[in-house]
């Protein structure tokens, strides 16, 4: 188990232990070691729809566990960072044209996938 703060209501964080999720094939399980507070956070926060959710998208950590196939640039202990897009899928028609940051299956970090206010997080990775 580990801790977060997640949007128990509206506006509201709470102090939760939550079960250490394994990283799936294309993810790394990171330690967090800090994750800086942003104005974006506020609206994550006080949105619609983030119940549950674990903000933060200014995150530095280790990664301390791999998938399966993840690209060989990523090791166990590296310090890494993770910012607000969670991962482009080189599919969509605009990673195709290389507009990787408009790619239109990507999650957004600490919106709509677990961000940093947590001991632990998973991050997709990209080669
Ligand atoms: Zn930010
Ligand atoms: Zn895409």
């Amino acid at each position: 188990m580990y801790k977060a703060l997640q949007v128990s209501e509206t506006g509201q964080l709470a102090l939760v232990k939550k079960k250490i999720p394994t990283p799936s094939s294309d993810q790394v399980l990171i330690q967090v070691e800090a994750c800086g507070i942003c104005g974006a956070d506020l609206s994550d926060i006080s949105g619609e729809n983030q119940f549950m959710r674990v903000p933060g998208h200014e995150v530095i950590g280790r990664i301390i566990a791999l998938g399966e196939n993840v690209p060989l640039i990523w090791t166990m202990g590296q310090r890494v960072g993770v910012g607000r897009l969670g991962g482009h899928c080189n599919a969509c028609d605009q990673c195709r044209q290389g507009a990787f940051v408009h790619c239109t299956n990507q999650t957004y970090i600490g919106s709509n996938q677990d961000g940093g206010y947590a001991e632990f997080m998973l991050a997709k990775t990209t080669a």
